[in-house]
């Protein structure tokens, strides 16, 4: 099953010689010394030929002993061997190698008056056969050669080999309820299985249905499995490749397979072309490669945009899903209208989604009674649904081991334990101490965000570890999507940052490592402002500042100030900064209920919206009888990405 049965192979594919080729030659080669043994065999020279003699191979020393017996008549000698025929009627032709210089020989052949002459050897024939050894070899190492590219590019190039690999074909029996935990993620392809099954439907009011979408999300999220499903729901075929397996091509080959795929869709559409890895091909031109780019991949791309543009929105539909975790480096080409304009986050689950996955996995598992599944899933933050379904699976195998009946809590524990010493060598923070901390320093960020006038409204607020893959989100300038910021403004993202500090020392009395990135934040801020923005008493509208031309030498920063200057700027830096953080401080003691219960709705649920967020702080605004300080809902939504990037910070 799974494989792709059309017939587009030349016949010529199937032949002997395209099978063996090493096999052919080698048989070939043998035929040709026999012909060469049968038919030309050595003959000597003229003088001694004749047919009608009998030949004998002799020892060297028997052919002297003829010729001193007088036995010879006459004598042929080359470098390698000696030809004596022999006296009377039935002449007799004898054959001996040669052994070294031999300086009796002449004189004696002079002395019994032999006559003699030399003769050369036929050489050519040897020389054939090396011929044909060196030509099997250098056929053996292009054979070599040609089959290992094959294998890379899993392609028919001189049509040896199996264009069977080329691509995946299959029709998959995924349904959406094998995919749990990305409600969100599911909610958004529902509507292409309805393009795909009712195209009719949309293209009647002339509505263009949608030709890509990408999933953009860490490893192991079930973007592949997401895919199968929409394919799987409307009931169509499924062609996949792998983004990464056109690198290590010859020029030319990936944009023939991107040709082959889409063309092998289109006969069987409605159809998913499904594109894992597409950064490995479509990474941005500019930012990805050096001078001269690669060829191939930039080739690939082409063939992949034209395809693309190529087909229309007809009755038949292809829709190519694509999967990424760096949406940031794709080439702004792929991401145009009529081309991948659709993105689909895939993140990781929260409690209730690992607890949803681990239901799906667990269907074939023969479990014990004392399995708590929602224990699991608490103590799995940030794993992701290959991780969950790892864990489960391992469980199973330990229990085995053990030739256990079912599968007990224990393995599950076990697995678990296992499982997360590998994902913590890479960086993903799940310890209980951690997550304690993680959802004070976010509740913080969130709470001063929410009250500071001039900051953006809080739309999520999150200790589930962060994929790679946040959309559009670049660490160092978030601030790339605004031009300008009055100086409340900047004064709120001070505070704002500095407040995930603030709020482990309010409520764990102990600050962390995890706020390093917001203190250089905060104070790059603070610097800018001074030094270029005009916006303290040291400097006043002095610019102490200035970047160089960005072309030139990729941009400098200049600084023309004396040390007494820069003293000053250092004090009045760290005193502002100190300043902002105890206004943040005792902001946090005020509201210390409100974070509470937020780090209590964060152990819950891992994830809470902007609203649920806001319920909390005025539910308890109303219970100590405040003012109710959060921000209306104006002016807000244009720079809500913003906050969001900078709640994805840390954690
Ligand atoms: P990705 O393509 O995002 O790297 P995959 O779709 O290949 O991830 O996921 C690998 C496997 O992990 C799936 O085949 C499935 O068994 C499991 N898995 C991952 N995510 C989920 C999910 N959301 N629900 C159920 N199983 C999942
Ligand atoms: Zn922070």
């Amino acid at each position: 099953m799974g494989q792709n049965n059309n017939n587009n192979q030349p016949p010529q594919n199937n032949n002997f010689f395209n099978k063996n080729p090493l096999l052919v030659f080698a048989v070939f080669s043998i035929v040709v010394i026999m012909i060469f043994k049968t038919f030309l065999a050595p003959s000597s020279d003229s003088d001694v030929a004749n047919a009608n003699m009998q030949t004998k191979n002799v020892a060297y020393y028997e052919i002297k002993e003829l010729i001193k017996e007088n036995k010879i008549e006459s004598v042929s000698i080359s470098d390698i061997s000696i030809i004596a025929i022999s006296k009377g009627s039935p002449r007799i032709k004898y054959i001996a190698q040669r052994v070294g210089e031999d300086s009796a020989l002449l004189p004696l052949l002079e002395e019994k008056g032999i006559a003699y002459g030399g003769h050369t050897e036929p050489q050519w024939f040897n020389d054939a056969l090396k011929w044909i050894f060196y030509l099997f070899i250098f056929f053996a190492i292009w054979m070599f050669f040609v089959g290992r590219m094959q294998k890379n590019m899993n392609s028919g190039i001189l049509g040896i080999g199996n264009s069977k690999k080329l691509v995946n074909s299959e029709k998959p029996k995924i349904k959406f309820t094998d995919v749990a935990g990305i409600e969100e993620a599911k909610e958004e392809v529902v509507e292409i299985v309805d393009f795909l099954r009712h195209p009719d439907r949309y293209i009647r009011l002339g509505a263009k249905i949608p030709k890509g979408v990408l999933l953009v999300g860490p490893p192991g999220t079930g973007k592949t499995l997401l895919a199968k499903a929409v394919a799987g729901e409307a009931d169509v075929p499924f062609f996949s490749v792998s983004g990464s397996s056109f690198i290590e091509m010859f020029v030319g080959v990936g944009a023939s397979r991107v040709r082959d795929l889409f063309n092998n869709a289109k006969k069987e559409a409605p159809a998913i072309v499904f594109i894992d890895e597409i950064d490995a091909i479509g990474k941005s031109r500019a930012a990805g490669g050096q001078l001269g780019g690669n060829d191939e991949r930039e080739q690939t791309l082409n063939q992949l945009l034209a395809e693309m543009d190529g087909f229309s929105s007809d009755s038949s539909p292809v829709i190519v899903l694509a999967a990424t975790n760096r949406p940031e480096v794709l080439d702004a080409a792929l991401l145009r209208p009529g081309r991948f304009d659709r993105q689909v986050v895939v993140d990781r689950p929260d409690f209730q989604g690992r607890v949803a996955i681990l239901k799906v996995h667990i269907k074939d598992i023969k479990l014990a009674k004392d399995v708590d599944l929602e224990e699991i899933a608490r103590l799995t933050v940030g794993f992701a649904g290959a991780d969950l379904a790892n864990i489960i699976n391992e469980a199973a195998l330990l229990a085995g081991r053990e030739s256990k009946e079912q599968v007990e809590q224990k393995d599950f524990l076990e697995a678990f334990e296992r499982a997360a010493i590998g994902l913590k060598k890479k960086g993903r923070s799940i310890n209980p101490k951690e997550k304690k901390i993680v959802a004070y320093h976010e509740s913080g960020h969130a709470l001063i965000g929410e009250l500071t006038k001039g900051y953006t409204k809080t739309t999520k607020v999150t200790i589930v570890p962060r994929g790679i893959g946040a959309l559009g989100y670049s660490m160092n300038t978030p601030e790339e999507n605004r031009y300008l910021y009055q100086q409340h403004e900047l004064i709120a993202k001070i505070d704002v940052l500095l407040a995930g500090r603030a709020a482990e020392k309010v409520f764990l009395n102990e600050v962390s490592s995890g706020a390093s990135n917001d203190l250089e934040r905060a104070t790059g801020i603070l610097k800018a402002m001074v030094s270029m923005y005009g916006m303290s008493e040291v400097a006043g509208l002095m610019v102490l500042e200035r970047q160089t031309n960005l072309f030139l030498n990729g941009g400098q920063t200049i600084k023309d100030y004396s040390e007494k200057t820069a003293e000053a700027i250092d004090k009045f830096i760290k005193e502002k900064l100190d300043e902002r953080f105890n206004l943040v401080i005792k902001t946090l003691e005020e509201y210390r209920g409100a974070v509470e219960n937020t780090v209590k709705a964060l152990y819950d649920k891992e994830t809470i919206d902007g609203e649920e967020f806001r319920q909390i702080i005025r539910n308890f605004e109303k219970e100590n009888a405040m003012p109710t300080r959060i921000q209306s809902d104006i002016e807000t939504n244009a720079t809500q990405k913003e906050s969001d990037s900078l709640l994805k910070i840390d954690g």
